[in-house]
Formats: C-alpha cells, structure tokens, sequence
C-alpha cells in the first residue's frame, strides 16, 4: 500500500472521504500488521519523545565542545521575560522551541529526526507550540504528526533526506513542509490545503544548501531550524487562507531532486564551499583543531 506520490495521495483521500493522516495509519497498520489504534500509540510515543527534547533544551545552557553554540535558546527566554515576541506568544514559543531542541541536539541529547537530526527542531516546535497556545488535543496532534510523516515518506520516496545527497533543502526544507503539513491538519485544513501548504513551503526552499561550519552540525543548522519553523506557519497560514501553489507539489519534489543534482558537491555536507569557507569559518576551524574553544 505504498504511496508513491501527492496526487496519488490526494486521489486516495478524495475516492475514500479520508484524510491524510487515516491514509497514513492505515498505511503503517498493513506495512506492519498491527491495528491502527497500536500505531497512533507509537506516534504519541514521538509525539512525547519530541515534547522530552524541547523541555530538557529549555533547562539547559550547555555549549557544544566547540563552544559556539548551546546558549541561544536562554537568551530568547531571558529576553520574553521581559519584553514579549513581536509577534506575540506562539511566535514566542515556536523559536524557542527549536531552538532548545536543535540545541538537543548539538548535546547528543535524545531527540527524534524528522526527518533527520539536523532538522529535528522543526515539526516537533511548530505541533507543540501551536497545541499548547491553541489548546489542541492530544489525539489532534497525533493526527498533524502523522500528516507530517506522510508528507515526509512521499518526499524520500523520489529524495534521498540528506544534506550529502541534495542539500539542506532536503533536511530543514524537508522539516518545514512536514510542519505546514501537520499545523494545517490541526487547524481542521483540507488535504488540498495540506499539500498546499507543504508545496508553498517546499518553493521557497529550493537551492537551500548545506555548508555546516567546520562539517558540524551548529552552524547554520540550530538557527535554521527555527526560521524554517516560522516558514512553515507562514505557509499555512497561506494555504489555510485558499492560497494555491500554481506548481503541483509533485513537480516541485522533481525539481527539489533536480535542483539537488545540479548542486556543486561543494555545497553538500562537505564543507568545502559557502558558508564552511568563509573567513570567519576558516579561522574558527583553526582554533577549533587547534583545540580551543573560540571563546577562550
Ligand atoms: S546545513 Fe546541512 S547539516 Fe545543517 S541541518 Fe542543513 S542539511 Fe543538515
């Protein structure tokens, strides 16, 4: 019962009456044989898992061995309990959220990739900071993260998930679009506008590469993770408005292929080019090798 693409996916909701996220379970009940009610269970296990991340980011300060990030998170809670977000609470909540688990992860803290480690602050701050403001149920957000995994299995099916293979596109772009997915789902959305939402996000990360400083994953990839998280609740709110995307998301998932192959290996994991080369990175990969921390 593989899905191999959107419209696929969108005949399947259509000729059934069902969403996305029914599609999804029963996918997983027939690929593993067990009933649907036991596969929302181990959603709400990642569900938990995530909501575990973001809680131990927020109580922790600690910088990664480098010593460039780990602190940033703190510094937005410091600063909101003074002066609130410009856009208001869920804003708030949305950055900080992927931040402190982004920062999770640069700690080889526990985490879960979705859908790798370096864009693991994305869905999980967008579901959780929208319930908690919105006051979603918990068997809603079930249903966004099971919209997220489907949106995120259709896209591997034709992408490899990695920056090595087609850019972070594929990883915090991937992330985005699973997130848009998820916030539209628990805003009571259509599938049209599900997919929508995801192609609107997937446009406008075309190209985004991968150039991680020093072949770490901190720079640029904790930040990233919280921009990404605010372009997926601007897609939403796009596509929940009856904003269309004029290029179906397959078409935009071909070009995320292609845009990927025409990518200088340079810009892939590598960190031989972009960001990874700059002056700056370079003199930071002196120290660092030269085992210092940059701010001693
Ligand atoms: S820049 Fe590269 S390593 Fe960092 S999150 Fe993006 S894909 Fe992953």
């Amino acid at each position: 019962m593989t899905v191999l693409s959107f419209s696929e996916l969108e005949i399947k909701c259509n000729n059934a009456c069902k969403s996305i996220y029914e599609i999804a379970q029963e996918n997983e009940s027939v690929l593993s044989g067990d009933d649907v009610d036991v596969i929302r269970l181990r959603v709400l296990e990642d569900l938990l898992a995530m909501k575990d991340a973001i809680k131990n980011g927020l109580g922790s300060k600690e910088k990664a061995v480098s010593g460039w990030c780990g602190d940033d998170c703190a510094k937005l809670i410091e600063k909101y309990k003074i002066k609130p977000a410009l856009f208001g609470k869920i804003f708030e909540k949305i950055t900080i959220y992927a931040l402190a688990t982004a920062e999770e992860n640069l700690r080889m803290g526990r985490i879960v990739a979705c859908p790798t480690a370096g864009s693991c602050g994305i869905v999980p701050s967008v579901i959780t900071a929208v319930s908690e403001e919105q006051k979603i149920p918990e068997s809603e957000q079930i249903n966004g993260l099971l919209t997220a995994g489907m949106i995120g299995l259709i896209i591997s099916n034709k992408v490899q998930l990695a920056g090595a293979v087609a850019g972070c596109q594929a990883e915090c772009g991937v992330a985005s679009a699973m997130a848009a997915g998820a916030l539209v789902q628990m805003s009571g959305g259509s599938t049209k506008e599900i997919l929508n939402a995801a192609a609107l996000v997937l446009k406008n990360i075309l190209g985004l590469t991968c150039d991680p400083v020093c072949g770490l994953v901190e720079v640029p990839c904790i930040k990233r993770n919280a921009f990404l998280a605010i372009h997926a609740v601007v897609a939403a709110e796009l596509a929940l408005c009856g904003v269309e995307s004029k290029i179906p998301i397959d078409e935009i998932v071909d070009t995320l292929k292609i845009t990927g192959q025409l990518m200088s290996p340079l810009l892939k994991e590598t960190s031989l080019g972009g960001l990874a080369k700059t002056h700056t990175a370079m003199k930071l990969e002196k120290k660092l090798y030269a085992g210092k921390s940059i701010h001693s």
